[in-house]
C-alpha cells in the first residue's frame, strides 16, 4: 500500500515561465539591495548583533554580505535555561496546536521563497536552482512532520490487555534537543532537523554552520513569527568547535540531532558518552559517503552522461549524496567517458546569480584549498584526465574546477572528497560481486547509483550494497521528502531517515499508560 500522510509537497517556481523569472529576478535585487546583513545568537526572541565576523560571499570573496555575531557563554545559558524551563508547556500542548504552527512555518518559508533564495545565495553561493530547492525542502519537512504529528501523536496507540484493563502508548518530546546543522544545505537541512525536534514536542538550541548562518537566523525569526514560542527555539551561531563541545555537555541538552563530517559526529558521540550528568541522549547523526554509481555495458549512455553530472558536478559536488565514483564496466568505458568529456565541457561553471549556472563556487577558500591538494595529487600521480571550463568573471571566487580522474582501486581515495571531483574506476565482465565488496569495505553507506538495464543485475547489487538509498537509471541527488526518505549507514549515520516515516520517532520518548477500568 502507498504510504503518504496527507500533504502535498510544495510545487516551487516554474523556471520555464517568463513572468515567474521576472517577479523573482525583481523581488531578489530588491531585497539583495539590503545588504549587507546582521545575524547573531537569537534568544528567547531577541537578536543580539554587533561588530561580528565578516560573512563573504564565495562567489567574490571580496565581497562583503553581512556580519554575524557568534553566541558567548551569556548567549548559551540564556537560550538553555529559556528552552529547559520552556518545552514542557511545549510539550504538553495538544499535538494539532503544533502541526498547525509547523504548517504556518512552511507557509511563511514559502512567502519568503526571494529573500531566503537571496541569503543561500550570497552566503553560500548556491546556484538559483538550488537556492530554490534549499527553500522547496524545507517547506516540504515542515508540512511532512507536521502531518506526521497529525498521524503518529495525536491519538494514542490502543493495546491489548486482559480484561479490565486499558493500554495505551503515546509518543512525547524529550527535551531540549541540540540541532547542528551544516552549510551545504544552511536551510533546508536547518530546518528539517529544528522542526522535527519541534513537532515531536522538544525545545530546541539550534547550532547553524558558521559559513552560513544568516539563512538560518532568519528562518527562526520566520518560525517564531509563525508561532513557535520564542523561548522554545533559540538559535546561536558560532564556531563548532567553541561553541559545541560546551552545549553537548551540558545536562540540559537531551538530545543531539547532527549533520556533517563523520569526524564531528564522533566527537559529539564522544562528548556524550563523557557527560556525568543528565539524560542519556540519543545522537541522531548524519555524515559523509564515498558514493558509487556502477555503469553496465548495457545502460544507456546519453541518459547515463546527464545523471552523471547532476550527481557529481551540480551543486559543487557539495551534497553528501553526490556521486565521487563512477564504476564502468570496462568494454563500455572508453565511448561514454568520451561522451562525458564532451558534456563537461558545456557545464556553465561561474556566477551562482545567473540562471544559466550549473555549477557555482565551493563554500570557501579552505574548502577549496583541500580540493587542490588532492587534485595536486592525482595529478603527480597522473590521474587526471579531463576538466570542465571556468566561465570568465570567476577571479574573486572560491571556484573548484569540475574535474575527472582516473583510480585503480577504490581505497586510493584518502576519505570523502566534498566537491566537483569524480573518479572513474574500471572493473571487467564477472567482477561485479568484488566491486561491490569494495564499495561495502568504505565503511560508508550512503547512496549508491546503479545503470543497468538487467534486472538480475539491479537487484544482485540493491541486495548486496550496504547504502541507505540507491538509485536505478536516474541520479542520484535530491531525495524527495516523503519520496526519498534520506539517510546511510555505517559511517554513514545513525538513521533514522530525515523526510521519511519514522524520523520523527527518533526525538521522542514512549510512554506507556496501563489503567485498571
Ligand atoms: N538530501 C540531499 C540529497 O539527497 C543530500 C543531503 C546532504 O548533503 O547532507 O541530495
Amino acid at each position: 500500500a502507498l504510504y503518504a500522510p496527507s500533504r502535498r509537497n510544495s510545487r516551487g517556481l516554474d523556471f520555464a515561465d517568463r513572468q515567474t523569472l521576472r517577479t523573482l529576478a525583481a523581488d531578489m535585487n530588491r531585497i539583495g539591495a539590503r545588504a549587507p546583513w546582521n545575524g547573531g545568537p537569537l534568544c528567547g526572541g531577541r537578536l543580539r548583533t554587533g561588530h561580528g565576523h565578516g560573512v563573504y560571499a564565495p562567489s567574490d570573496r571580496g565581497r562583503e554580505v553581512g556580519r554575524v555575531t557568534w553566541a558567548g557563554d551569556e548567549d548559551l545559558e540564556t537560550a538553555l535555561a529559556a528552552a529547559h524551563q520552556a518545552w514542557t508547556d511545549w510539550d504538553e500542548r495538544p499535538p494539532a496546536q503544533r502541526a498547525a504552527i509547523l504548517d504556518r512555518v512552511a507557509d511563511l518559508l514559502e512567502q519568503h521563497t526571494a529573500e531566503l533564495m537571496v541569503l543561500c545565495v550570497e552566503e553560500a553561493g548556491k546556484t538559483l536552482r538550488d537556492a530554490q530547492a534549499e527553500v522547496r525542502e524545507a517547506v516540504d519537512f515542515c508540512r511532512y512532520y507536521a502531518a506526521q504529528v497529525r498521524e503518529r501523536f495525536i491519538r494514542p496507540l490502543s493495546l491489548p490487555g486482559v480484561t479490565g484493563e486499558r493500554n495505551e502508548l503515546t509518543l512525547r518530546g524529550r527535551g531540549v534537543f541540540l540541532c547542528i546543522s551544516p552549510w551545504n544545505f544552511p536551510l533546508a537541512i536547518f530546518t528539517g532537523q529544528v522542526t522535527a525536534a519541534l513537532a515531536a514536542g522538544n525545545g530546541v538550541i539550534a547550532k547553524p554552520a558558521e559559513q552560513a548562518s544568516l539563512v538560518a537566523v532568519r528562518a527562526t525569526q520566520l518560525m517564531h513569527q509563525a508561532g513557535v514560542p520564542v523561548n522554545v527555539l533559540h538559535c546561536l551561531p558560532g564556531r563548532g568547535e567553541e561553541i559545541g563541545p560546551r552545549l553537548v555537555a551540558d545536562p540540559r541538552i537531551a538530545g543531539v540531532a547532527f549533520t556533517g563530517s563523520t569526524e564531528t559526529a564522533r566527537l559529539i558521540h564522544r562528548g556524550l558518552a563523557a557527560r556525568e550528568h543528565g539524560p542519556i541522549v540519543p545522537l541522531i547523526a548524519e555524515t559523509g559517503g564515498i558514493n558509487a554509481m556502477v555503469v553496465d555495458a548495457t545502460a544507456l549512455h546519453e541518459q547515463v552522461v546527464t545523471d552523471i553530472l547532476r550527481s557529481a558536478f551540480f551543486s559543487a559536488g557539495q551534497r553528501c549524496s553526490a556521486l565521487r565514483v563512477l564504476c564502468v564496466q570496462e568494454t563500455v568505458a572508453e565511448p561514454l567517458l568520451e561522451m562525458l568529456k564532451g558534456a563537461m565541457d558545456t557545464l556553465v561553471v561561474g556566477d551562482p546569480h545567473w540562471l544559466s549556472t550549473d555549477v557555482g563556487p565551493v563554500i570557501d577558500d579552505r574548502a577549496l584549498a583541500a580540493l587542490q591538494a588532492h587534485d595536486e595529487e592525482m595529478r603527480r600521480k597522473d590521474r587526471l584526465l579531463h576538466r570542465a571550463r571556468l566561465s570568465g568573471g570567476c577571479e574573486r571566487g572560491s571556484f573548484m574546477i569540475p574535474s575527472l580522474y582516473r583510480l585503480e582501486r577504490l581505497d586510493e581515495l584518502p576519505g570523502e572528497v566534498f566537491g566537483p571531483m569524480l573518479h572513474v574506476l574500471r572493473w571487467r565482465t564477472g567482477e561485479l560481486d568484488g566491486l561491490i565488496r569494495q564499495i561495502n569495505a568504505t565503511g560508508y553507506g550512503l547512496t549508491l547509483g546503479i545503470h543497468s538495464r538487467i534486472d538480475a543485475v539491479v537487484h544482485r547489487l540493491a541486495r548486496q550494497a550496504r547504502v541507505g538509498n540507491t538509485y536505478v537509471n536516474r541520479d542520484m541527488v535530491g531525495a524527495v521528502v516523503g519520496s526519498q526518505p534520506f539517510g546511510g549507514e555505517g559511517l554513514s549515520g545513525t538513521g533514522f531517515k530525515a523526510g521519511g516515516p519514522h524520523y520523527l520517532l527518533r526525538f521522542a520518548t514512549e510512554r506507556v499508560l496501563t489503567v485498571n477500568t
